[in-house]
């Protein structure tokens, strides 16, 4: 079977490289899809050609991957590039991750919990800066308490109108949809890696407590939350297969955010300290690289057109200079500015050196602005869903 689309044909049926006749310049603006079930049913990537991708070094070939992601991204998601203020309102966390800098063994990290006033703050900040949504994140932080968060949930919504996206890690079902009915609208948990083994050693259990992250990505789609999930790229142990196996995952679970990032080793973290204990054979580990970021953020275009991609803080991390700007070039439409007080900032410290830990949310805005319209695109406006979600909702009913 074959595709046409926006950059040229494409066959999608066999497992060599995915082939593309034409060329970006000599493309026709042709859509690739007019539905969302074309592309669901013809995905234009199998799995053989993601890990073939995953394994590509040619230059040339390489551009070919990144004009199609673009092609695809200005297509199905437009060229707006939505931001989301993003506050770290606590670094408690009760979970010993091996890879985060938060994890309940570091000692040495100084803990911070926002007030709800100081976190509202944030959300008239973000506002003010034109952003549309606000991202409240936190460590899987045992003293936060349900209706607190449901308050403060329906406080940002009714005093500010953002749509509110909650990344609070695993969470039970009820608490979920309290959260729902208090009005949040999405949900960011990534699954970290689809090897389940590698998973339960980088993030073990809590004792006595179930660890699904899969299950409550489909338990916040039964509850009508926006879904965002994603990977770290380059964790000691994981092979190439295993990433390949993550994007195909994106697209079995039809995601609508799709956050994805190099791995960044943290010196107060097992998986920091004894990497050698963990990595593969050389050949068969993924590296942690910028170069494999982009393939990733491209191939996540092309398994789930409509979703909303961003450029991660990650990323900018191991290239300030314009590892955003490639990011948005290679398939991300996102980018999600820091509005966290500037005085808790660096102790959110997943990794080290996290970019942006020294500016305030107005230098942030300013600079993240700047990059969007020098490579040609615009910020968005309003909250910006994915059309991935918007796609799946009822046509409103005729009167
Ligand atoms: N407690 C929440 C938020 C965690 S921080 C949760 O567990 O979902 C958000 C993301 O940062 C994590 O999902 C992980 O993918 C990423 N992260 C954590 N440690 C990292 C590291 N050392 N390098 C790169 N990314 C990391």
């Amino acid at each position: 079977m074959a595709l046409s689309t926006a950059v040229g044909k494409v066959t999608v049926c066999c497992d060599s490289r995915l082939r593309l006749s034409g060329s970006l310049e000599s493309a026709k603006p042709q859509a690739a899809f007019a539905t969302d079930s074309q592309w669901k049913e013809a995905p234009l990537v199998n799995r053989g050609e993601i890990l073939a991708w995953l394994r590509e070094d040619d230059k040339t070939r390489l551009q070919s991957l990144w004009g199609r992601a673009d092609a695809l991204r200005q297509e199905q998601a437009g060229d707006a590039v939505h931001l989301r203020g993003l506050v770290e309102f606590s670094n408690h966390c009760a979970r010993r991750c091996m890879y985060c800098g938060l994890r309940a063994g570091n000692r040495k990290l100084p803990r911070y919990r926002l007030t709800a006033e100081q976190v509202l703050e944030c959300a008239r900040q973000a506002a003010g800066l034109g952003y549309g949504t606000v991202v409240l994140q936190s460590g899987e932080d045992p003293g936060l308490d349900v209706a607190w968060m449901a308050g403060l949930i329906g406080r940002i919504k009714s005093e500010t109108g953002l749509a509110v996206t909650l990344s609070l890690g695993e969470r039970v079902p009820g608490e979920l949809a309290e959260w729902r009915r208090a009005g949040a609208d999405r949900y960011l948990l990534r699954f970290e890696t689809s090897n389940r083994a590698l998973f339960r050693r980088i993030h073990p259990p809590t004792p006595g407590q179930a660890c699904d992250r899969i299950a409550q990505l489909h338990e916040l789609r039964r509850l009508g939350y926006e879904v965002g999930s994603g990977v770290m790229i380059g964790i000691p142990g994981q092979s190439y297969d295993d990433l390949a196996d993550d994007v195909v995952l994106f697209r079995e679970l039809d995601l609508d955010m799709i956050g994805v990032g190099p791995y960044l080793p943290h010196p107060a973290t097992p998986l920091g300290r004894y990497a050698g204990r963990f990595r593969l054979p050389a050949g068969e580990q993924v590296p942690a690289t910028e170069l494999m970021t982009y393939k990733v953020v491209a191939l996540a275009r092309l398994v789930c057109p409509r979703a909303n991609i961003p450029a991660t803080t990650a990323l900018a991390t191991l290239n300030p200079f314009n590892g955003r700007e490639l990011g948005l070039r290679r398939g991300a439409n996102v980018i999600m500015p820091n509005v966290t007080p500037r005085d808790v900032r660096a102790a959110y410290e997943i990794y080290p050196a996290k970019a942006c830990i020294r500016e305030s949310a107005s230098q942030c805005q300013l600079c993240v602005q700047r990059r969007i319209l020098a490579i040609g695109r615009a910020p968005g406006i309003g909250p910006g869903p994915a059309a991935n979600f918007r796609g799946r909702q009822p046509l409103p009913q005729a009167p």
